[in-house]
């Protein structure tokens, strides 16, 4: 009996040191599809299996409840029953939602997440992207309007989505990605993680500092070259950068480039001179709704609605009820013509790797 017991605590106690064995041994980062992009997250000393299995879960809870290609995702019912009825939807999605719209009240509409009659007829990223008859284009524009999405809350954060008019579609891919990361970080925080590199398919945060209390370096792609060395370079901690650019997903008819990031006056993809756009703040919701919204606003505007939202912060008072302009906004811009452009507040930080930028 004794030998019995010795043997079933031996057992327990190596089986114990397995479950600890597994759950805390550092492993390689991760990467995996999600949300159609190349997601990768690393730890460092912290990456364990029991992290990443964590963090990939929450990412593909949020694709799952987001994603218009997922028939039964919160934002496909909310858009099937478009016309006809408020559907019940969790916090998570009310909250992006209504962020969402927020800057698309703070944008004049350059930024709205009625997008997606739009988004579906370039099909861009599809096997079906093509150009438009201006009568689809005209029918299209028609259905988009941010003031057209009815919202309402219960107490404990969940609420109704409702959008007015039938064939109006919801379309958060300009959104979603950085509430993924704010998300992500979230849960690092929580678990106590030292330092972490986000990587959604381009939409970075950067938690924590190096291992030697130094910045990371962030490069930004040449939009030009996207495949060759980045042509921006970004000294930061704890600080996300996310860019919008016109080499993301686009296709290329009668040698003319039709990219994804859509100008809601025109109803065609935003030619305002720029190549990318690029946000940097603490953020990452504000700064994929942000990199989405100056790259259609053009820099000029791009840049006004910066000074703005910096003249309100330090102010107290205006936007203080839009997420994530609590901290400094700063930008990059890229034009066609080479040049580089970006906030003041980025002076030491960015680097440009061939030629020097305009600060302003
Ligand atoms: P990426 O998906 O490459 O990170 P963005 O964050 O700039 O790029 O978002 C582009 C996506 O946002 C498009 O694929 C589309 O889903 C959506 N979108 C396009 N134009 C607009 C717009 N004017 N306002 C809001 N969302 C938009
Ligand atoms: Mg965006």
């Amino acid at each position: 009996m004794k030998y019995f017991s010795n043997q079933v605590a031996a057992i327990s106690i190596l089986l114990a040191g397995f479950v600890f064995f597994s759950c805390s041994q550092v492993t390689e980062p991760r990467t995996e599809m999600v949300m159609g992009t190349v997601c990768t997250v690393n730890a460092y000393s912290d990456g364990t299996t029991k992290l990443y299995d964590e963090l990939f879960a929450r990412l593909h809870k949020i694709e799952d409840d987001f994603s218009v290609n997922i028939s039964t995702s919160q934002v496909s019912v909310v858009n099937e029953a478009s016309g006809q009825r408020a559907v019940p939807v969790s916090s998570d999605v009310l909250y992006v939602v209504r962020t969402a719209l927020k800057y698309a009240e703070l944008t004049g509409g350059a930024f709205d997440p009625t997008v997606g009659p739009l988004v579906k007829i370039w099909g861009i990223n599809t096997d079906h992207a093509r150009v438009p008859s201006q009568q689809e284009i005209s029918a299209a524009l028609a259905l988009i309007n941010w003031r057209d999405v009815v919202l309402s809350e219960n107490d404990d954060g969940s609420g109704t989505i409702m959008l007015r008019r039938p064939g109006m579609s919801l379309d958060l891919g300009g959104i979603v990605k950085g509430y993924a990361a704010d998300e992500l970080t979230a849960i690092l925080k929580a678990r106590n993680v030292k330092r972490a590199i986000v990587d959604l398919g381009g939409n970075i945060y950067v938690f924590g500092t190096k291992k030697d209390g130094s910045l990371w370096k962030v490069g930004v792609k040449d939009p030009s070259a996207p495949e060759g060395n980045p042509a921006l370079v970004l000294s930061l901690a704890n600080s996300t950068v996310v860019t919008s650019g016109v080499y993301e997903r686009f296709f290329i008819q009668n040698g003319v480039r039709y990219h994804h990031i859509l100008d809601t006056k025109t109803g065609s993809p935003a030619r305002t001179g720029l190549l990318s756009s690029t946000i940097v703040c603490e953020s990452s919701i504000a700064a994929d709704a942000l990199s989405t919204s100056v790259f259609v606003l053009g820099e000029e505007k791009g840049m006004a609605l910066l000074q703005e939202i910096e003249d309100g912060r330090a102010a107290g008072t205006k936007f203080a009820e839009v997420p994530g302009l609590h901290a400094r906004v700063s930008a990059v811009f890229i034009s066609e013509d080479g040049s580089v452009t970006a906030s003041k507040s980025l002076e030491g930080v960015l680097q440009v790797n061939n030629g020097t930028p305009v600060f302003k």
